[in-house]
């Protein structure tokens, strides 16, 4: 089912937590809601399932008005990050619950609710757990177990809130991959919230930028990753050198870089700011044409990236990431004089970058 977010408010008190957002979701998509804490996500992904109401906008569920229909009328499914199951009861009656607490004429029949239930925990790969107790399962368990239970009711939209948050990095990576693969089975429409890059990025089709109560963008995982819209965007998805120069009729200087840009052809010497990401940055020996220089301050050399930090006159620190090779070709050591060119960089006037 798709899901319409038209012009959304939302206040508490004096404060503006969604401000005019606007979103279309697609029937059968996987969006993924990214900012840092207190962006909004959850107050948004709250007003989709009906426990918050917005005080302007709508929200339109398969191109119906939604905006004043009750939770429980919405078909929703959710799993949030401490999904309490129920301690006292087996995985199979946690699953169920949603099904055998239906009012009887909408009630399937005992055979069909265990087929069904089964049917799930063979989906999360836990049939083998069905006569266990939450309390024998680890983290990762659980929320699948949370997922199997959510979707035992065949929502029409699943709603994730920080699902794996609770859980250590490498069952998290596990689960994203698992989700993944799950969603492209199931083809729920599905919002997931993660303040984390790396899990929107890999998990979804499509992710929601969000800062400050509105969204910067939306976009493709790889578009918003290799073209971010605003200097907020950039910043947020990794690690990122900023250099400051100039724009000229589309032409960038910083330093004695020089760069013809595809944008900016109006721009009039105006202040602008260049980001580029430590692998896009090369190191050189060659004074000529590099972004700026440095002096060596470190070098990290594990695994097969060499990162080396180094520092500018102004105090400023640059961080650049080169493949081992280039790294023993150059023989850098610290204290030497180095020079960094860009492979790929954004560039934003200074009005927008602030
Ligand atoms: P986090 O990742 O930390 O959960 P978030 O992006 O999900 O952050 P929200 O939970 O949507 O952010 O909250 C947005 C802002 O609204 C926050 O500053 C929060 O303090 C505020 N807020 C949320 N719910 C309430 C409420 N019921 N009363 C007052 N302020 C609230």
């Amino acid at each position: 089912m798709s899901i319409e977010i038209r012009n959304i408010r939302k206040q508490f008190g004096q404060f503006t937590a969604l401000d005019n957002v606007s979103l279309d979701i697609a029937a059968g998509e996987l969006l993924a809601l990214l900012g840092p804490s207190g962006c909004g996500k959850t107050t948004l992904l709250r007003i989709i399932a009906g426990l918050e109401k917005p005080d302007a906008g709508q929200v339109l569920f398969g191109g119906a008005d939604a905006t004043h229909t009750h939770v429980a009328e919405r078909q929703v499914g959710f799993v949030f990050q401490h999904y309490a199951l129920f301690r006292h009861m087996t995985v199979f009656d946690n699953v169920a619950f949603g099904l055998s607490v239906k009012p009887r004429r909408e009630r399937p029949s005992a055979e069909e609710i265990r087929e069904r239930v089964m049917k799930l925990l063979k989906m999360v790969q836990l049939d083998w757990l069905a006569d266990a107790y939450p309390g024998q399962l680890s983290g990762g368990q659980r929320q699948r177990i949370a997922l199997a239970r959510s979707l035992a009711v065949e929502p029409k939209v699943l709603l994730l809130d920080e699902p794996f948050g609770a859980l250590d990095a490498k069952v998290r990576k596990d689960l994203r991959r698992w989700l993944r693969e799950l969603h492209n089975d199931m083809h729920i429409t599905s919002v997931f919230v993660t303040h984390d890059q790396e899990e929107a990025l890999e998990v979804s089709d499509r992710v929601v930028v969000m800062d400050h109560g509105h969204i910067e963008q939306v976009g493709r995982p790889d578009d918003i990753y290799e073209h971010p819209a605003t200097p907020f965007v950039t910043q947020f998805l990794g690690d990122v050198n900023l250099f400051h120069g100039r724009v000229d009729a589309g032409q960038l200087t910083i330093g004695s870089y020089e760069q013809a840009l595809g944008q900016h052809q109006d721009a009039d010497g105006d202040a602008a700011v260049a980001y580029v990401r430590p692998h896009d940055l090369d190191l050189t020996l060659q004074a000529d044409g590099a972004l700026a220089q440095g002096r060596v301050e470190h070098i990290h050399a594990v695994g097969p990236v060499v990162r080396v930090e180094l520092q500018q006159a102004d105090g400023q620190t640059i961080e650049a990431a080169v493949s081992k090779e280039r790294f023993r070709a150059l023989g850098i050591v610290p204290g030497d004089t180095v020079y960094v060119t860009p492979r790929k960089l954004a560039v934003f006037l200074k009005d927008a970058a602030g």
